[in-house]
């Protein structure tokens, strides 16, 4: 077998040397801190975030170890309720940061330019290539019935941001079909948070309702919930 070459490893290099600097940084400078994770974890917030690359939301909202209990996976979609058992990564992941962990937030981070909503969006384009994918994203059907019922063309242009926002507004109004999500809300221990990550503007969104719109965050603010 070849040896790995300086190119094919490169990438992994820079991983470990990531840990070195991390452990410099912060395992050993903040005692404290992992000393108080060992005993466990109680994350407040939940992010429900796209497996892209470029939307780590540890990365661009500067969490600490034991902040966010986050779940990633295509476009940052969550299904409605639906027990049938058979397993269900996301739901799964779901009811532990709720009913094991307690978060008093969940928000549902969508992203620009999601190859996830793209994928939605031009349906039966890769369905041979992409089998996986292309069943997953039907969970945003909704989505993709809403924005073929767009005729303007000013609509049509920017129908990839609506729907990355319309997955977003879905997902939050699946969330709210789990029995102990709804209980929550009701009872005020529980918020859903819609936002959207643009990254080609550096900008973050928040949605003003379960329904959007969407409006930019400011500096310092606080965005108020969707529901909840
Ligand atoms: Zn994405």
């Amino acid at each position: 077998m070849d040896m790995p070459t300086e190119t094919s490893t490169g990438a992994l290099r820079r991983l470990i040397e990531g840990f070195d600097r991390f452990r410099g940084q912060h395992f050993e400078n903040d005692a404290e801190l992992y000393d108080s994770l060992l005993e466990g974890q109680h994350p407040e917030v939940m992010v429900i975030a796209c497996s892209d690359s470029r939307t780590d939301p540890a990365i661009i909202c500067g969490a600490r170890p034991g902040d966010l209990f986050v779940i990633r996976n295509v476009a940052a979609l969550v299904p409605a309720y639906e027990r049938d058992n058979r397993p269900h990564g996301t739901a799964a992941a779901i009811e532990f940061g709720v009913a094991a962990l307690g978060v008093r937030h969940i928000v549902v981070l969508g992203h620009s330019f999601c190859a996830g909503v793209r994928c939605l969006l031009e349906h039966d384009h890769g369905r041979d290539r992409f089998a996986f994918v292309s069943d997953w994203v039907g969970v945003a059907q909704e989505v993709r019935d809403e924005m073929d019922g767009l005729v303007t063309e000013a609509e049509r242009l920017l129908i990839a941001r609506r729907a990355e926002q319309a997955a977003v507004l879905l997902s939050l109004r699946h969330l709210a079909t789990y029995p102990f999500i709804s209980e929550r809300i009701r009872e005020g221990r529980l918020s859903l948070h819609g936002w959207y990550f643009h990254f080609g503007w550096g900008t973050l969104q928040a949605a003003e309702g379960p329904r959007g719109p969407f409006r930019q965050v400011d500096p310092g603010e606080v965005p108020r919930a969707a529901s909840g």
